[in-house]
């Protein structure tokens, strides 16, 4: 088996989740005592979350490269960075180690082209809703068409990610503001939504809406298990 680095802290809240997960995906294909062999750098979420607000990527990309140096150090095989946004970055990551970098973009794509999906919702911060580095990659890689909230709605999700989810905090009135806006995207075309922030899957999941819910967190574990393990 091989090891899994994680560039963690993105926030704490939802890195926890990929830790689970990628345990219980391990566990669950090789049995018994097995658990995933997982080298993490968990970074402090404030000062990037600065970075990113204020528009200096390079800033933010500058220590994810060094987390990224660090957890391959650490004997890791592979690299992931546990959040949508921060894919910004993705190429200087990549590019500042000698272990592949498996893209949550890529892994949440593959799934919706096997699944026949064309026309999908995409539900995270502005930055990735907003910005080519992620929805780009969706549609000119994969072919696959992004539909996104509108201006009202983004600042709503965006907000609600950055206020309470990043802190952990779970609202109900939050939930039904996020059930609204993907409704908005069904109505505008989308056969399924992405829910395309590594903590959106601890306000909504699948038992609260008949619309399919890709969730990142959930599909870039099972990635780094089935590559882990080489199932
Ligand atoms: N975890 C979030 C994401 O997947 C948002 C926090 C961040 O800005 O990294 O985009």
């Amino acid at each position: 088996m091989k090891t899994i680095g994680l560039i963690g802290g993105m926030s704490w809240e939802s890195t926890v989740g990929y830790y689970q997960a990628i345990n219980r995906g391990v566990k669950e294909q090789l049995g018994g005592l097995h658990s995933a062999q997982i080298v993490l750098h968990s970074v402090d979420f404030d000062p990037i979350e600065k970075l990113q607000h204020q528009g200096y990527w390079q800033g933010a990309a500058d220590v994810l490269c060094d987390a990224a140096k660090s957890v391959e150090a650490g004997g890791a095989d592979c690299v992931l960075i546990c959040t949508n946004t921060m894919h910004k970055v993705a190429a200087e990551v990549e590019q500042s180690v000698g272990i592949p970098l498996l893209h949550i973009a890529d892994a949440t794509a593959e799934v919706l082209v096997r699944d026949g999906i064309k026309k999908v919702g995409l539900l995270g911060t502005a930055f990735t809703m907003e910005q080519a580095f992620y929805k780009d990659r969706l549609s000119s890689q994969y072919g696959l068409e992004v539909v996104v909230p509108n201006e009202a709605s983004r600042k709503q999700v965006h907000d609600i990610i950055y206020n309470e989810l990043c802190l952990g905090v779970i609202n109900a009135n939050s939930r039904d503001v996020y059930l609204r806006v993907l409704a908005e995207l069904v109505e505008e075309g989308a056969e399924a939504v992405i829910l395309g922030c590594t903590e959106i899957g601890m306000l909504i999941n699948q038992s609260h809406t008949d619309t399919p819910l890709y969730d990142t967190t959930a599909i870039h574990a099972a990635k780094a298990v089935d590559w882990a393990t080489g199932a």
